[in-house]
């Protein structure tokens, strides 16, 4: 096999690109191949914890990126039983929210048509002692050093060279959208999750003039549903959370995302020979820490540290999976755990949890957002590492 390129990474999401980033930084000749006809930027709102943040910053992106989010200074947790059971101080560093096509942009930006390629459609993907081939349906052939997966929960790069995983349902579904809301919020600077029986709001400003919404619900797996369905189906939910209800009333109904909520049963075979899976692709995990993202992005970092360190070698990607793995699949399973306690449906069990985080002592608290927001990336003093 010739080597065209030290790095082929598959899929341009927010781990792609940021990978491809890291890549560029190293001098590493990249290239990025994504499925869709260009920039993915469906999705709703993101929010950027300190490590994500972190990542950025290493990049240099995020004095550019940070004006075009809403800084929150705190998050309020209520539940529609106890009323409000805490307030995260979000800050030093901040929560920072942000539509997530501001972040696809600015990971993109700089990129030409000779680091990423769009609607592609990759065939096959062969790899042997020296190097990796990736197959295009077009025919085309290309050759690399090594090869990453970042193609998303649905990786098709874990299926043509991997084991199978276990997908796991949550038993939730979710809505999200992004409505035009100035002056509706009392506090900007506050975001706030709401726990009722069976759902769960969510809300903040990600702009002066938008907010970001999701409800997470009880369902079965698979639903489809028509634009106006989710609408009825949002505003039947709210009579939970009546104070909120015109967020999702003000919101057109095609543009409420809908959206299983699953992960992949954790697994640290991240890496096969001279391929390793990234982001979502790994490890992908449920929404209800909001560290889907960061997590990715902690990934890149740390490839481009292994891959500064030892060069385009396959020993680079095991170092990489060694000190990304522990933190990794402890996010998976700690936000995996946590979707039980939201959704509380019977009133005992509610007014239970309520008073059980109500009094869960700061320090505690404090503990447990430190060692999700440091990242493991490999360098000294990392609490993961
Ligand atoms: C409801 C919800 C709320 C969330 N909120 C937050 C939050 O607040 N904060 C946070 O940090 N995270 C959050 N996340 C998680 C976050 O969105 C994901 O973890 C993150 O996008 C993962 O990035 P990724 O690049 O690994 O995968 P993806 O974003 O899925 O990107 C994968 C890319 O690969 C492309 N692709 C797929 N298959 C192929 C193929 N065969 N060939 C080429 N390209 C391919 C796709 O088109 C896509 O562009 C949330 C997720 C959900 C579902």
């Amino acid at each position: 096999m010739g080597q065209d390129w030290d790095l082929i990474i598959i899929g341009g999401g927010i781990g792609g690109l940021s990978a491809a980033r890291f890549m560029r930084k190293s001098g590493l000749k990249t290239l990025v191949l994504e499925r869709s006809p260009g920039l993915n930027e469906v999705g709703a709102g993101l929010q950027l914890a300190p490590n994500a943040q972190a990542a950025l910053r290493a990049l240099d992106l995020w004095h550019e990126l940070a004006p075009r989010g809403w800084t929150l200074n705190q998050v309020q947790l209520r539940s529609t039983r106890s009323g409000e059971l805490t307030r995260m101080d979000a800050k030093p560093d901040g929560l920072v929210a942000m539509h997530r096509a501001q972040l696809q942009k600015g990971l993109a930006q700089g990129f030409t048509e000779a680091g990423i390629r769009f609607a592609v459609t990759i065939q096959g993907i062969t790899q042997d002692r020296d190097g990796v081939r990736v197959t295009l349906a077009n025919g085309e052939t290309l050759d690399c050093k090594l090869l990453i997966g970042a193609d998303g929960l649905r990786s098709q790069v874990r299926s043509l060279l991997f084991p199978p995983v276990t997908h796991r349902y949550s038993g939730t579904s979710s809505y999200r959208g992004i409505v035009s809301a100035p002056g509706f919020l009392k506090d900007p600077h506050m975001g706030a999750e709401i726990w009722g029986p069976g759902c769960r709001l969510g809300y903040s400003q990600i702009n002066s003039e938008d907010i970001y919404w999701y409800l997470t619900f009880d369902a079965p797996a698979h639903e489809t549903k028509t634009p106006s369905e989710r609408r009825t189906h949002a505003l039947e939910l709210m009579k939970h959370f009546p104070d909120e209800s015109p967020i999702i009333a003000r919101t057109p109904p095609e543009r409420i995302i809908h959206t299983d909520i699953g992960d992949i049963k954790p697994t640290d075979h991240w890496v096969e020979g001279r391929v390793a899976l990234l982001g979502d692709a790994a490890h992908a995990t449920t929404p209800n820490l909001g560290q889907g993202a960061a997590q990715a992005l902690e990934d890149a970092w740390a490839l481009g540290l292994a891959l500064q360190k030892a060069g385009p070698e396959p020993s680079a990607l095991a170092a990489y999976r060694d000190v990304r793995r522990k933190k990794a699949l402890w996010i998976v399973q700690q936000s995996w755990s946590f979707q039980s306690v939201c959704h509380l449906k019977s009133a005992w069990q509610q007014s239970l949890r309520d008073f059980a985080v109500k009094h869960t002592p700061a320090a505690i608290r404090k503990s447990g957002l430190n060692r999700i927001y440091t990242p493991a990336v490999g360098l000294e003093g990392d609490a993961h590492a």
